[in-house]
């Protein structure tokens, strides 16, 4: 029998959940492997047990913990999509932010007036911290980055089918920008995070002239404080390297340097 994959979404902007729907080939070999019964990007159906969950998004209420917690319970493997559910990503950085504060940036003081007034309205917008899927419950496998490589995507799910163990670069970018042949940015009085990020997407970002900035998230042996001596080095103020360390990876950088 085909196993069951579910796809459910969270706080993000669903761009992972369409980069497996432009998986285009690979992606409709996937069908003929499995069977997708829940994936609202593409569907209507639901299901009540699946073998495979996939969760895109960070979670940010206590409605979306319970019912986080509810698909692990229906489901035997749980898989965090996309740099928001793996380690929050930008919206993580709400959480160095007053609720209140935070609320009056995104609605303004009016709308802030016409919640309050509706306290069954109250719990849609009351979140509390934003959280990555592992900070709620186990995680089986990640998927890394802003949006996820749709080639880890096929390779997971057909490791899954096979019932062969994944695997997952455990190295830094730079690895694959000196692979691609890249120059580095550095050598152009431009900084990178490349050093201390999880690679896998073959540098993509400076490949097409840009900077690396960590949308996979930190590699856990990369050496962070020297990393941010040499961003000081290049100039970088401690705030503005903060800023950077924030961007992406806020639920995992809480001001203690080298912290996973
Ligand atoms: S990881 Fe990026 S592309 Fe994926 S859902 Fe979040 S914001 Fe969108
Ligand atoms: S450009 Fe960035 S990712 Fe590439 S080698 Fe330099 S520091 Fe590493
Ligand atoms: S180069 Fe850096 S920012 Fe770009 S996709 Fe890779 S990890 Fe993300």
């Amino acid at each position: 029998m085909k196993p069951k994959v579910a796809f459910f979404d969270f706080a993000s902007c669903e761009g992972c959940q369409l980069a497996v729907l432009n998986c285009e080939d690979a992606f409709l070999d996937i069908l003929n492997l499995v069977d997708i019964v829940e994936f609202r990007e593409a569907m209507s159906e639901t299901a009540p047990r699946f073998d495979v969950a996939f969760i895109e998004g960070s979670i940010h209420r206590e409605i979306d913990v319970q019912r986080l917690q509810g698909i692990r319970a229906r489901s035997s493997v749980l898989v965090a999509m996309g740099a928001c559910a793996c380690i929050g990503n930008v919206q993580a950085r709400s959480n160095f932010i007053a609720p209140a504060e935070n609320f009056k940036r995104v609605y303004g003081e009016a709308d802030r007036n016409l919640v309050q007034s509706d306290p069954e309205f109250w719990p849609l917008w009351a979140h509390t911290r934003v959280r990555a899927v592992k900070e709620i419950v186990s995680v089986d496998y990640e998927l890394r980055g802003c949006p996820i490589v749709p080639e880890e995507f096929v390779h997971l799910v057909k490791a899954l089918v096979v019932g062969s163990i994944p695997s997952f670069p455990a190295n830094a970018v730079c690895v694959e920008c000196k692979m691609a042949e890249n120059e580095c940015v550095f050598d152009q009085g431009e900084t990178c995070m490349g050093q201390v990020t999880y690679g896998g997407c073959k540098a993509i970002c400076v490949t097409h002239g840009y900077r690396c900035d960590g949308c996979r998230g930190f590699l856990p042996q990369a050496n962070r404080v020297a990393h941010q001596a040499v961003l000081r080095e290049k100039g970088l103020s401690d705030a503005q390297i903060e800023h950077r360390y924030r961007l992406f990876c806020s639920a995992q950088f809480v001001g203690r340097e080298n912290r996973r």
